[in-house]
């Protein structure tokens, strides 16, 4: 039975899906997908598409049957708990709750907060709009100053949440988490990590940095089924209102009372996603069982050969948010003079087979304070990706900024795109050509 796409293949770390698809090119024939938008969706692991396979038979109801796959299925969803727990690290008074990803995580969490949160201006929107009572706090140019500026803010009024992105989407640069946290601690708030950039590329262990809250999404972290994860401090879990009023966050209805369940029922109401959750626990048991070591050194060498390479053509700018960030994930973004950025997207894909992301990558208030309201481009890298990738993409970005494009591009509604536009969208196969 093929229910489930398997097509993976042998990135340099990991078999991924999609890393010998082919696609057509706008000048005729076809190549293999260069795939730099990691940060936005990452590609499937063979260890998740494998779990599907063998679960897709057994999949039956949750918590709602004795059926022998109903039994299958809810112990899939309850075991996955586990293995987010085993990946993170957990405290013991931690709990994982299942949401669809980032974004409804901190959502939830906003319900769940009894005071003030304070954030940086560099957030994802998903870590800027949810909090009802935020103190934005703007970035430095520097870390130290950063993490300064948010110990101001923490110390002038009290604060129950200091909310603060583990990775930066638009750039990759790390915050310090061990020191924000011992910050937050030190003026009685707790601290939320959004952990959808850093998950993926670092490990992270909330009882030995002492997290209070970790958010992150399946669909970024090689299972892309739907799924996401809220982990954190049980006690405002269980206090807060339950995020969807419905079955299974229940213990007893009568017309007149309702008795809540504790979390993380309480907050998971109505039929759950189990193959996401069972694909983003696969994802997490075969992440934990890989050397993290090997992990980060081939994401810097492949950043590293990226950004210098990039630099090197004139006209090309990189974006960083500060000179003295600790650590970078794989993302390295860029602008060339003379290009909008989404006509660099569109030419990197018609006439070079390679996915990037363009614009301002749901970070608007930082681009636009930075002076990049037009946006950027971002190339973000991961388990599958080669050193030859990364010498295709510096090729072709300098192919265009030297002037040598093949193709004319204009914009119609906003969008960018090559004209004429000669692909259509299916998948290409016809006749390769040399990818460069
Ligand atoms: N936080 C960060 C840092 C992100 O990069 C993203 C998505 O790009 C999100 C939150 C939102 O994630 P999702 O769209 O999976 O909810």
């Amino acid at each position: 039975m093929t229910a489930v796409p398997t097509a993976t293949c042998a990135g340099p770390l990991a078999r991924v899906s999609g890393c010998d698809t082919q696609v057509p090119l706008v000048g005729g024939g076809s190549c293999t997908y260069a795939n730099f938008d990691y940060a936005a969706s990452a590609p499937a692991l063979a260890q998740v598409t494998d779990r599907l396979q063998e679960l897709l038979p057994f999949y039956a109801s949750v918590h709602r049957g004795a059926g022998y796959a109903s039994r299958v299925s809810t112990d899939a969803y309850e075991s996955a708990r586990g293995s987010v727990e085993r990946f993170v690290g957990t405290d013991t008074d931690q709990v994982v709750v299942f949401t669809r990803n980032t974004t409804d995580s901190l959502n939830l969490l906003a319900t769940c907060v009894p005071g003030d949160v304070v954030v940086l201006d560099i957030e994802h929107h998903a870590n800027l709009l949810p909090w009802k009572n935020s103190r934005i706090v703007e970035a430095a140019d520097t870390v130290v100053d950063t993490v300064a500026r948010i110990e101001n803010e923490l110390a002038a009024a009290p604060a129950a949440l200091l909310a603060v992105t583990g990775a930066s989407n638009v750039t990759g640069e790390v915050l310090p988490i061990a020191e924000l946290t011992e910050i937050a601690h030190r003026h009685g708030a707790r601290i939320l990590v959004d952990g959808a950039q850093l998950t993926p590329h670092r490990r992270v262990h909330l009882a030995e940095t002492g997290v209070d809250y970790l958010a992150f999404s399946g669909h970024k972290l090689y299972a892309p089924f739907g799924a996401g994860v809220l982990v954190g401090r049980r006690d405002w879990l269980d206090a807060a209102e339950p995020y969807l009023a419905g079955g299974g966050a229940v213990r007893e209805v009568t017309l007149d009372e309702t008795v809540w369940a504790q979390a993380p029922a309480r907050h998971e109401a109505g039929s759950p996603n189990v193959l996401g959750v069972a694909a983003l626990a696969a994802a997490c048991d075969a992440l934990a069982a890989l050397d993290f070591e090997q992990v980060v050194e081939h994401e810097r060498v492949l950043a590293s050969r990226l950004a210098d390479g990039l630099a090197e053509i004139d006209g090309v700018h990189l974006l960083r948010l500060w000179a003295d960030a600790p650590d970078t994930v794989g993302i390295v973004t860029f602008t060339i003079d003379g290009h909008e950025p989404g006509q660099i997207a569109a030419y990197l894909s018609a006439e070079h087979g390679i996915g990037v992301r363009d614009g301002r990558f749901c970070a608007h208030p930082v681009l636009n304070r930075i002076g990049l309201a037009g946006g950027a481009v971002r190339a973000s890298l991961g388990l599958g990706t080669g050193s030859e990738d990364v010498e295709r993409l510096i090729a072709a970005v300098r192919q265009l900024a030297d002037g040598r494009a093949t193709w004319n591009y204009g914009k119609t509604d906003g969008l960018w795109n090559p004209v004429p536009e000669t692909r259509g969208f299916s998948t290409g196969t016809a006749g390769a050509a040399e990818c460069v």
